[in-house]
């Protein structure tokens, strides 16, 4: 396979590809047809070292599409398994693979991975490849997801390949560059102690300590810290998507990361009306991915993570069973904590008293009672505007603000600082999924004005001010329920 010849500042390294041989397969991209980039994340770019001019250039180009290996690349498929809905399989990377691992200008180590290059020895049925438009969807919700502060795996650029994806109908095809702390997952822990053995899992554990938290290793019990830090990250997460409103839909054990970053953007969407029970993925008979189920499953899943640490977390297995209890144990608390610190930034709330979980918990109710729009009803309160929420006009909404304005009035802080904080919190702009599914079909159409209108308003969600009124407003209510898919 040939190598750009132009100097995109490319500093790959091979970490990772340092475990044993069972963690991963060598395996080449294949190229594509005609490849065309549709869009490329220049900030990101930059932050990686690497100059977008060089990567819009042809040569640049086609490493993006797979056609060709950027310098230093050892393309890789990595291998790991996972519980999907309950059930536990063999995955691994089916259509992905990790070109290697970037040093940034800041010294970071960066995942660098092309989805939708081809398939690799986890591919079982599948042809290895992607469609153009879930692609868009991952660039654009991701890069959405950082905008609003939620650590994610992040969006480098969507390339077309020219070649037909064939799925309920023939689809473009293209590969999308994703960046991540790392790959590692849940599931390459569980993969690792389903066949691997104490040495390789101890190797992997060493490795994703080094990587992600090395602090850790000076501990008396390493690996038991490793996993309470893993589970710290993960409530922290969840406490963040169930905030913002973020529904995964698809929380199998190889959809969560070990550095605590949101992966796997495919049946992801955002609540209108707040419903605890909303399920978008249309796979998720059973709900078990439902917004309001997301903590517990995060608890579910990292049991799953203090199973396959058992033999390294000590030696006799029931002293291990009780250690590993004992980390599960602090999980609730922890997202408690987590939860109710930004709830207390979404209500402008300082310092902390007793009730401020009742007062949060009870809006919620109310929202879910009166059907009102999450995000809208946040920034209606932020803005001062409680009479534009769909609660307005009725007694208990009445008596909740009451309590609120009372609780706001019982601290120091201005109301100018209690505004800046609820600002801070409550999101003008998310990707509703209506707008997102406009700028889809007009980029399917050739025309990507839209996504660059709606990915220039996610910028800045933060910023009322700057908030596109298209972009802040609530859609009207779909006829149907939106519905997501997986896979495609
Ligand atoms: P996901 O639903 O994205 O978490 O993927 C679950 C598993 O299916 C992973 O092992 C993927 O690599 C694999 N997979 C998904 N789509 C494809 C595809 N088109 N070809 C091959 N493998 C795939
Ligand atoms: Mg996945």
């Amino acid at each position: 396979m040939e190598r750009t010849e132009r100097r995109a500042g490319w500093r790959l390294e091979h970490t990772y590809a340092r475990l044993p041989e069972l963690f991963w397969h060598r395996q080449d991209p294949a190229p594509a047809a005609k490849p065309e980039l549709v869009i490329l994340n220049d900030r990101l770019a930059v932050e990686l070292g690497l100059d977008p001019g060089a990567l819009r250039a042809p040569a640049g180009v086609e490493a993006l599409a797979g056609s060709r290996l950027p310098e230093g690349a050892e393309p890789i498929a990595q291998a790991y398994a996972g519980h999907q809905f309950g059930w536990f399989t063999m995955l691994g990377d089916g259509r992905a693979l990790l070109l290697g691992e970037q040093r940034t200008p800041s010294g970071a180590l960066v995942d660098i991975q092309l989805k939708g290059s081809g398939r690799t020895p986890f591919s079982r049925g599948g042809d290895g490849r992607a469609a153009l438009g879930p692609m868009l969807r991952e660039y654009i919700i991701s890069e959405a997801m950082h905008a609003l502060g939620v650590p994610t795996t992040r969006s480098l650029a969507v390339v077309k390949t020219g070649l037909p994806v064939i799925r309920e109908t023939v689809l473009p095809g293209a590969v999308l560059t994703r960046t991540a702390a790392s790959h590692l997952r849940v599931g390459t822990f569980e993969f690792a102690a389903w066949r691997g053995g104490r040495e390789a899992l101890r190797a992997l554990a060493d490795y994703a300590i080094r990587r992600h938290m090395p602090e850790v290793s000076g501990d008396e019990r390493p690996y038991l810290a490793f996993l309470r830090e893993v589970i710290d990250r993960q409530a922290a997460l969840i406490a963040r998507w169930m905030l913002i409103g973020f529904v995964h839909g698809v929380m199998n054990t190889d959809n969560m990361t070990i550095s605590g970053e949101t992966i796997d953007y495919g049946p992801c969407a955002f609540l209108d009306e707040y419903d605890p029970d909303t399920v978008f993925s249309s796979i998720d008979t059973h709900g078990r991915y439902a917004y309001g189920r997301q903590p517990a499953i995060g608890a579910w899943n990292l049991a799953r993570l203090a199973e396959a640490l058992l033999p390294l977390i000590h030696e006799d297995e029931e002293k291990a069973a009780g250690l590993a209890e004992e980390a599960l144990a602090e999980y609730p608390g922890r997202y408690e904590r987590y939860w109710l610190k930004g709830m207390r930034a979404k209500l402008g709330l300082f310092g902390e008293e007793a009730e401020d979980g009742e007062l949060a918990r009870d809006l919620l109710e109310l929202m879910r009672r009166h059907r009102a729009d999450y995000t809208r009803t946040f920034f209606d309160l932020t803005r001062g505007r409680p009479e534009e929420t769909a609660m307005h006009g009725t007694r208990e909404f009445g008596e909740w603000l009451e309590r609120w304005r009372n609780r706001l009035g019982r601290q120091p802080q201005t109301e100018a600082e209690a505004r800046r904080l609820m600002e801070s919190a409550n999101p003008a702009v998310i990707p509703r999924n209506a707008r997102v599914e406009e700028a889809l079909e007009a980029a399917a159409r050739g025309d990507l004005s839209v996504m660059e209108r709606l990915l220039a308003a996610l910028a800045k969600p933060y910023d009322p001010e700057a908030a596109d009124p298209l972009y802040a407003a609530v859609p009207p209510k779909p006829d149907r329920p939106y519905r997501t898919f997986c896979g495609t």
